[in-house]
């Protein structure tokens, strides 16, 4: 079973597939990883995350940058972004999401294109997403209890360019694919997120 879950910044897409990873026994991919590892190597090699052809040589990044804890910052996930938009980046890292999807028994991987662009055959395809202010006051929760001091009208800010910039680039934009379950937890606890989420899984496989 494959299932694809996708949405904004900040959505809390990433607790969902990783709870329908442990729940169903599957194994799971963050794409945004892969994003944010191609920024992080642009940046390390002095190069512009603007353009393409330093983006693209970004994409060699060594696979133990993954594991790198600056990867989380929100200054990777700008650089991520700014990456995401070359089609050559996408390409470069399409095959290796494609192989994560294909692999016997399925997977679950989240980002912004899975339902629409790396597994339109997926068996489950979840879009997950809540508004600005949840996002940007969870966001800043989080930031501030690891000790970053940050605005929660900055933090807001930021995750509206970004929404901006990954709905309205030419190449795979995020938008609900096709027969996507929404799932907008706004005013909802992790947990009741994670089980309406295995509901819609369930209701998928029923048919
Ligand atoms: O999900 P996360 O915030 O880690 O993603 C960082 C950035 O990578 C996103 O803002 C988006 O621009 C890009 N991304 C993408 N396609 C994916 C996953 C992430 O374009 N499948």
């Amino acid at each position: 079973m494959i299932i694809a879950v996708d949405g904004p910044t900040a959505s809390g897409k990433g607790t969902i597939a990783r709870g329908l990873a442990a729940h169903y026994g599957l194994p799971y991919l963050d794409t945004g990883l892969l994003y944010r590892a191609v920024g992080r190597q642009v940046f390390i090699d002095g190069g512009d995350p603007d353009e393409a052809g330093d983006a693209l040589a970004g994409t060699a990044f060594p696979d133990a940058l993954l594991a790198d804890p600056s990867l989380r910052s929100e200054e990777t996930g700008g650089l991520a972004s700014r990456v995401s938009i070359h089609p050559s980046v996408r390409q470069a890292l399409y095959e290796r999401q494609r192989k994560f999807a294909e692999q016997p028994g399925g997977a679950v991987l989240d980002g912004r294109d899975i339902a629409t662009v790396i597994a339109p055959d997926a068996d489950v395809k979840l879009f997950v997403t809540a508004s600005v202010e949840a996002r940007a006051e969870r966001r800043w929760k989080e930031m501030r209890e690891s000790g970053i001091e940050v605005s929660l009208d900055d933090i807001a800010q930021d995750i509206r360019a970004r929404d901006e910039r990954d709905a309205n680039r030419a190449e795979a934009p995020l938008r609900v694919a096709e027969g996507a379950f929404v799932i907008d937890n706004s005013a909802m606890t992790r947990e009741q997120a994670l089980a309406a989420a295995i509901e819609a899984v369930e209701a998928a496989r029923r048919g």
